[in-house]
């Protein structure tokens, strides 16, 4: 089979190689892939500043078609719709963090796509575990989506904990910033969102999801203050990982707001922070997500809350990768999925 191969170390060293495909063990299910979407992650796995374990098969955000389960599996049958929790692949399982549900935090994790084999290819092996099912009359598109979606929900729900009439701010309106746009506004929370310049086929975007505003960082201040009383907004999330996000964040939460970080930097940067003092404010980070967090994300799809298929900007085969990884860096599309060919 074919697959998204990082071969080696540094910049660069990722094109198609041919692989076996894998046969499944007695513990295992193996997934056809469907789709795999194509996530910052990959483009820092590219150029190198994200750490890989090469030789290993890119992508991490992925469905499919369950098409065989080892004899030991029980309660999974083949033609099982579902998306995979590549995260926990390899996790020590006794530490506190393992423990606590935290596997994120685990010395010894290894995630797909990075540490393991990925699925920007056919086949994938998954524990019972990490297989969970996609709800009737969801798509296998919206379905690839449920990874970076537990993120944003573990964002929106469990660390800021939003709440039905609040307001929000969603800074950067990439993939993670529109879903935690749909997660918002799935709580009854209305919700602006704020850009740069070169983000306007995104913050179109996130008008059509339902934005109460959605505009360069800017242009959005006196709208925000208008419909706020003057006050700000009681969240704030830090999706583009740019310092100019982080302060339009800070100057737009009323006091004692929340902010939380949902984007990296990948640098240090110098931030006001006076305005946390001043303003009495709460910023928290969020990374990744829980295998519970994966359970209420397959809830909100069950329960006809969350529709994503306006968020997939195009489908291509695996071989057009480079296409894919190039609309992605470039801001022009919000989802990019990859499919394998027969
Ligand atoms: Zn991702
Ligand atoms: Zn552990």
């Amino acid at each position: 089979m074919k697959a998204l191969v990082k071969s080696a170390p540094g910049p660069g060293h990722v094109g198609i190689q041919e692989v076996a495909e894998p046969r499944c063990p007695p513990d295992r299910v193996k997934l056809e892939v469907a789709y795999c979407g194509i996530c910052g992650t990959d483009l820092h796995v590219l150029s190198g500043a994200f750490h890989s374990n090469p030789p290993v098969i890119l992508g991490h955000e992925f469905s499919g078609v369950v098409v065989e389960t080892g004899a030991d599996v029980q309660g999974i049958e083949p033609g099982l719709r579902a998306a995979g929790l590549g995260a926990t692949a390899v996790t020590c399982g006794v530490c506190r963090f393992c423990r606590s549900g935290d596997f994120i935090f685990c010395s010894q994790r290894k995630g797909m796509g990075h540490g393991v084999d990925g699925a920007f290819t056919r086949y994938v092996l998954l524990r019972p575990d990490q297989v969970f099912e996609i709800p009737r009359g969801i798509t296998l598109e919206e379905g690839a989506m449920t990874e970076p979606l537990a993120a944003a929900a573990r964002a929106v729900l469990e660390i800021a904990k939003a709440k039905p009439g609040e307001t929000a701010l969603v800074s950067g309106p990439g993939p993670m910033g529109l879903l935690c746009l749909k997660l918002l506004l799935a709580e009854g929370v209305r919700t602006f969102v704020a850009g740069a310049p070169g983000d306007g086929e995104r913050l179109r975007a996130a008008l059509c999801c339902g934005a109460l505003a959605a505009a360069p960082a800017d242009e959005l201040r006196a709208c925000v203050l208008e419909q706020t009383a003057g006050q700000g907004v009681d969240l704030a999330f830090e999706c583009a990982g740019h310092p100019d996000s982080a302060r339009t964040c800070l100057d737009s939460l009323r006091p004692m707001g929340r902010m939380t970080q949902v984007a990296i930097y990948g640098r240090e940067i110098p931030l006001p922070m006076d305005r946390i003092f001043y303003k009495q404010l709460t910023v928290s980070g969020s990374i990744c997500y829980t295998a519970q967090t994966w359970r209420r994300v397959m809830e909100l799809f069950a329960a006809g809350r969350l529709r994503l298929n306006d968020l997939v900007g195009i489908k291509l085969p695996l071989s057009e990768w480079e296409q894919g990884f190039h609309l992605c860096q470039s801001r022009q599309m919000v989802k990019v999925l990859l499919y394998p060919e027969k």
